[in-house]
């Protein structure tokens, strides 16, 4: 199936690593032009070195609106066009009800949604040109809870409201908005929450089992295997929806 994302211009916040670094790989094995927003240096080379300067990398860690506005600016500068945003940044942080206050839960809801509408905001008139796609990538702790993550978890239900709104309002200029919902994938960010109980190896054994198909995590490929058909015109009749990707970790029976 040939997707025709070649020369396409994707913005990618968190582009460097885990899901949003395996989004990245994949346009580029598509001959695709990713601009990856992440602050990683080592990843984000590496991904352009693969992309032989096919790419653009701006070490940026996402939280002003003048920083996605720059983003834009710098895309367009040096691409001239914008195909799709793929807002995937963010961070598992733990401002919980009790492990928590007003105004780490404020922080909290900036790191993980204010850029998500930024970078869309700033990219319409680009993207009205193109009518490009956007994906929201979301969690599956927005509907299921997690406990303890109140501000990660209120950015991840807004992700999923603004997926329709977003899709709604721009019906007009055929720009498609969906959103993913990965539950269990092995980053450098699960790694690091895993590594935070006593018996990580043991705690990673008992999710995997909870995991219906195959009882394994899914992998950042396989996000990004979504991803990218979402933003491709092989997707030109879906928006507005929720994509769960997680070998049916969210919806099938709990006894399985
Ligand atoms: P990850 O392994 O931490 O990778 C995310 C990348 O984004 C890192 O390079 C990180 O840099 C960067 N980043 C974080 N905040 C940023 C910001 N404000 N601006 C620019 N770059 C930023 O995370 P991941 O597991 O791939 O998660 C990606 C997305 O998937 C997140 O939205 C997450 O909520 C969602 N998700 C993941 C899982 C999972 O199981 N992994 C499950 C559900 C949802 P630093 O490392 O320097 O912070």
């Amino acid at each position: 199936m040939d997707l025709n994302l070649e020369d396409k211009v994707i913005i990618i916040s968190g582009g460097a690593k885990g899901i949003g670094g395996a989004i990245s790989k994949g346009l580029i094995a598509e001959g695709a032009i990713p601009v990856m927003v992440d602050p990683s240096e080592k990843e984000g080379k590496e991904l352009l070195d693969l992309a032989q300067g096919k790419a653009l990398h701006l070490p940026i860690r996402l939280f002003s609106p003048e920083q996605s506005q720059e983003v834009i600016q710098k895309t367009l500068e040096k691409w001239g066009r914008i195909d799709g945003i793929v807002n995937n940044a963010g961070a598992n942080d733990g401002v919980g009800l009790e492990k928590g206050t007003p105004e780490l839960f404020t922080q909290s809801i900036a790191n993980n949604l204010f850029h998500y509408y930024y970078l869309v905001h700033y990219a319409l008139p680009a993207l009205k040109v193109t009518q490009g796609a956007v994906i929201n990538i979301s969690s599956k702790t927005a509907v299921t809870g997690q406990g303890g993550t109140s501000g990660y978890v209120a950015a991840k239900g807004a992700q999923l409201a603004l997926t329709r709104e977003w899709a709604v309002e721009l019906l007009p200029y055929q720009i498609r908005v969906n959103a993913i919902l990965p539950a269990e994938v092995y980053t450098p960010m699960y790694e690091s929450w895993i590594k935070s109980f006593s018996n990580p190896e043991e705690k990673l054994q008992e999710i995997n089992q909870k995991i219906p198909l195959g009882k394994r995590m899914t992998t950042p490929e396989e996000i990004a295997a979504m991803a990218i058909f979402l933003l491709s015109e092989k997707a030109s009749h879906i928006t507005g929806q929720h994509l769960y990707v997680d070998g049916g970790y969210t919806h099938l029976d709990r006894s399985l």
